[in-house]
């Protein structure tokens, strides 16, 4: 059984950009029942990353099954190694049901081909600023290999160009103002349109 359908929000952004640090801290001080849909991805967990809350880590063929299945929102091949990542329709309707808003944080190319799909979508385009800054990041995150950092890098200026497509640009130049920022635009974009209550 499903409810009515509730509000989505998109959050993208380069990797490293601190978007889960954000996200964690948009959870904690969010002034509107909000939850952080969990993807689905055939990736490898990182150190320290747990099934069920950071990802659901699939197999690919569990997850090609549930795609077939038509149980996503969106999926996709991220970085071109034969890795997916997607969102399950399951994950964002179990959210409205319990009547919160959903915040999905994808790349770029997810969030367009889930904005036709979802009316009243929100999206966001959260990033650090200046590639500079990004690489920094990345390095100093110590988790990937100087090739792979080169290979985000390239992929998150590409993602830059596509800012123009988001409602909404936030900066992450402070992770406290940052998320205080997109709190902001949960309240706003939550609240009823004037004149329908
Ligand atoms: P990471 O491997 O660093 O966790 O994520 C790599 C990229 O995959 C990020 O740019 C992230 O936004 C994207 N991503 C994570 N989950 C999803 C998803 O469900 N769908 C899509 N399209 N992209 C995702």
């Amino acid at each position: 059984m499903s409810g009515p359908d509730g509000k989505l929000f998109i959050i993208s952004g380069p990797s490293g950009a601190g978007k889960s640090t954000v996200l964690r801290r948009v959870l904690e001080t969010s002034p509107v029942p909000v939850r952080l849909s969990v993807s689905a991805t055939t990736r490898l967990p990182r150190p320290g990353e747990v099934h069920g809350r950071d990802y659901y880590f699939l197999s690919d063929k569990e997850f090609r099954r549930r795609l077939a299945n038509g149980e996503f929102l969106e999926a996709k091949e991220v970085y071109g190694q034969g890795k997916w990542y997607g969102t399950l329709w399951d994950e964002v309707r179990s959210g409205w049901d319990a009547g919160e808003a959903v915040i999905l944080e994808i790349d770029v190319e997810g969030a367009m081909s889930v904005v036709p799909k979802v009316p009243g979508a929100v999206t966001i385009f959260l990033h650090p600023g200046s590639p500079d800054e990004l690489e920094r990041r990345l390095r100093a995150r110590r988790t990937e290999s100087d090739a792979e950092i080169a290979r985000r890098l390239e992929v998150a200026r590409r993602e830059l160009e596509k800012l123009p497509l988001y409602q909404y640009e936030v900066i992450n130049d402070d992770v406290d103002r940052a998320a205080e920022e997109i709190c902001g635009i949960l309240e706003r974009e939550t609240r009823p349109a004037e004149g329908t209550t």
